[in-house]
């Protein structure tokens, strides 16, 4: 055996293409499930440490091997509540409301000589 030919886990097509060759270490393959119900097939060399989840490629929502057990998607929400809606609108105005204020007071102590520009 020629030194060298295989090198720690290395998986995939290397520089050298000996995936290709079918020369490579022993694989398997790992499919993992997202909460959207795709399927993504992975190979991993034999002596390679799977991970528990992997991130589909087709909606990047984490994905599990275990079909019956998948990763609820991540805490982001997409839609905001209503509430939360017209919080910031309310915080939108009320910012908007405070700077009408500041130009207002800006403006009466232009007037009245407090400040002079
Ligand atoms: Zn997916």
């Amino acid at each position: 055996m020629s030194t060298g030919a295989i090198r720690g886990s290395r998986i995939g097509a290397g520089p050298m293409g000996e995936a290709e060759r079918g020369e490579a270490a022993p694989r398997q393959t790992v499919e993992f499930f997202c909460v959207k119900d795709h399927r993504t097939t992975l190979q991993f060399a034999i002596e390679a440490e799977v991970p528990l989840e992997w991130d589909c490629p087709r909606c990047g929502l984490p994905a599990s091997r275990d079909a019956e057990n998948r990763p609820d998607a991540p805490r982001i929400e997409p839609y905001k509540t209503h509430l939360a809606y017209v919080k910031e609108r309310r915080s939108e105005e009320e910012a908007a409301s405070i700077l009408d204020e500041a130009l207002e007071t800006l403006r009466t102590k232009r007037k009245t000589g407090e400040i002079i520009f």
